[in-house]
Formats: structure tokens, C-alpha cells, sequence
């Protein structure tokens, strides 16, 4: 197995790294930063997006497994007291590869088109105050939004700043994208629906803002940048999915219950 690692950057996510790395070599496991089969985060979800978003030309090739250098993670669902287990496993067995689906964005501007795969969400909010944008679902107009911003998630970002605005858990054996609304303005003038969506992998929606001139604060899961020239962004499930090596089963909800219940 060639394996690449990232870590957080703090002094127990790197020391977990250090000890990750002499404990592989002596299994048989080789690092390989430029071609790996496997990809290892060390720290929280937070690392994973980052990780994902280093090696996402390498989709096709590579199954990412996250250690939690906190509380456990969705995406990094393994804790630093389990090193040894999981390498004893990846030395010696092969891991069941899970599949979660993927947010495509297409954004048209002034200058030609740029495209962004994400993981968690793709966030849009204006560089001025409210935002304005109309929503189409399928080429039909859908609802005009004015308020704080949209976010559109992926199922295994469902759980991340999508959960925050009330919109719904969804499972990542479902490929859809949900769109939540931030603070949107709901009076005589201005209406939108003010609950969450949720598309289906054969449907997409367009953001169409009425002024290109406007400047945009665009998110990419942990990415922000700012855009002028914004002549439309069209969201749909990715072709290309996202793996994620399991050695051992741990359900989506019993993830979710861990990190938002507890024992019950
Ligand atoms: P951050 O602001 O430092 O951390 C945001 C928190 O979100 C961290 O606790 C992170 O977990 C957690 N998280 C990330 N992905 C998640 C997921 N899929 N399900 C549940 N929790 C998740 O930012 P960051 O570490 O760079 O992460 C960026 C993410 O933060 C965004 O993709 C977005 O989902 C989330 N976010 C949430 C809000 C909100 O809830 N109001 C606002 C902005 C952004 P770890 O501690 O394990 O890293």
C-alpha cells in the first residue's frame, strides 16, 4: 500500500503523524505523496476537506481514512488511541471502499467558466450586504432569494453548516443535493420557499444574480473567495463520487447520534 498523510498542523495531530509514519514503515507500508492509493488525515473533518481538496485530481485511485486528534469526526472517524488497530488492519486486510456522493459547480462569469467539485457544501453570499439572487430548478424559474445566503450541501455535508440553518440529515447512500437558505427575507415583497430542498442526482439548480457587476463571496467547504462577473452557478450531483476505506463497520447514524447525542 502507498499511502500519502496530512495532519492539522498542531502538536498532537503532528506527533500522531510522526508515530503514524514509523509504525507503517515497520508494516511493510510505503509513503508515496505524489501517487498514493490511500490518503490519511490526521486532525478533524476540517483536515479531510483539505485533504480531499489536495488529492481530488486523484479520485478514481485513491480511498481517504480520517484519525480524530479531538472528538470524532464524520469524515475522520478514527481516535489517536486506535493507531495501532488501524494499521495492523491496513498491513493486513483489505477495507470495505464506501462511495459518498459529490457537489459539481459550474460558475459562468465574464471571463469564461469555472468549475469546483466539494465535499461538504459550495456557499454563496454577497460582498455588499444581502444577497439577491434568483433560483431555477431544472431551467424553470423557482423563487426570487434575498437574505444572508444559499448553501447547497452535499448528503455528508448535510451534517456540517447545512445542519446549522435546519436543514435535514441526509443519508450519503442518497445522491442529492440540498439547498438551505441563510436568513432569508420573507415578507409581502419578497418570498421563498423557507425551508430546505432537496434535488435528486437527475436535477440541478441555477443561481442567477441580476447584476454581474456585484461582487460575491463564493465558499468552497473550507475555501473562501470573492468573484465579480457572476453570470450564473449551476449546482448537480458529481459524476465522480468520493471513497472512504472502512476496516470496520461504523454507521452514518451512529455517527451522527456520537457527535450530536451522545449516549442515550
Ligand atoms: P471551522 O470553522 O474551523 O470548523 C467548522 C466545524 O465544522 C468543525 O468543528 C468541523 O469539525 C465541523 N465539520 C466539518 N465538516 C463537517 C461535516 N461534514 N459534518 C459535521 N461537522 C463538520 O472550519 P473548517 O474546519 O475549515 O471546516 C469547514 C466547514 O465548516 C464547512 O465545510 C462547513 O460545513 C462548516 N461550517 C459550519 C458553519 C456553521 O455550522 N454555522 C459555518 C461555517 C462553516 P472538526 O472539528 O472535526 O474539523
Amino acid at each position: 500500500m502507498k499511502y500519502a498523510l496530512l495532519d492539522r498542523g498542531d502538536r498532537l495531530s503532528r506527533e500522531l503523524s510522526e508515530q503514524f509514519q514509523t509504525q507503517a514503515k515497520a508494516r511493510g507500508l510505503i509513503y508515496d505523496e505524489e501517487a498514493p492509493d490511500t490518503v490519511v488525515s490526521i486532525g478533524g473533518d476540517g483536515t479531510m476537506l483539505q485533504a480531499f481538496h489536495r488529492y481530488k485530481e486523484l479520485l478514481d485511485r485513491v480511498a481517504f481514512i480520517g484519525i480524530h486528534t479531538g472528538h470524532l469526526g464524520f469524515y475522520a472517524d478514527w481516535q489517536k488511541n486506535e493507531l495501532v488497530e488501524l494499521l495492523d488492519l491496513m498491513a493486513s486486510s483489505e477495507p470495505r471502499n464506501i462511495h459518498y456522493p459529490l457537489l459539481h459547480v459550474d460558475i459562468v462569469t465574464t471571463e469564461g467558466k469555472e468549475t469546483h467539485l466539494v465535499l461538504n457544501e459550495f456557499t454563496l453570499k454577497s460582498g455588499d450586504g444581502t444577497l439577491v439572487s434568483a433560483i431555477h430548478i431544472n431551467d424553470e424559474p423557482f423563487e426570487m432569494f434575498r437574505g444572508d445566503g444559499i448553501v447547497i450541501s452535499t448528503p455528508t455535508g448535510s451534517t456540517g453548516y447545512n445542519k446549522s440553518l435546519g436543514g435535514a440529515v441526509i443519508h450519503p447512500s442518497l445522491e442529492a443535493l440540498q439547498i438551505a437558505e441563510i436568513a432569508s427575507i420573507n415578507n409581502r415583497v419578497y418570498r421563498t420557499l423557507g425551508s430546505s430542498v432537496i434535488l435528486p442526482k437527475h436535477h440541478h439548480c441555477d443561481i442567477v444574480p441580476p447584476d454581474p457587476g456585484e461582487e460575491l463571496i463564493i465558499g468552497v467547504d473550507h475555501m473562501l473567495m470573492a468573484l465579480t462577473g457572476v453570470r450564473s452557478i449551476t449546482c448537480r450531483v458529481a459524476e465522480k463520487k468520493v471513497t472512504f476505506a472502512r476496516y470496520r463497520p461504523f454507521t452514518f447514524w451512529n455517527r451522527v447520534r456520537e457527535a450530536f447525542i451522545g449516549s442515550v
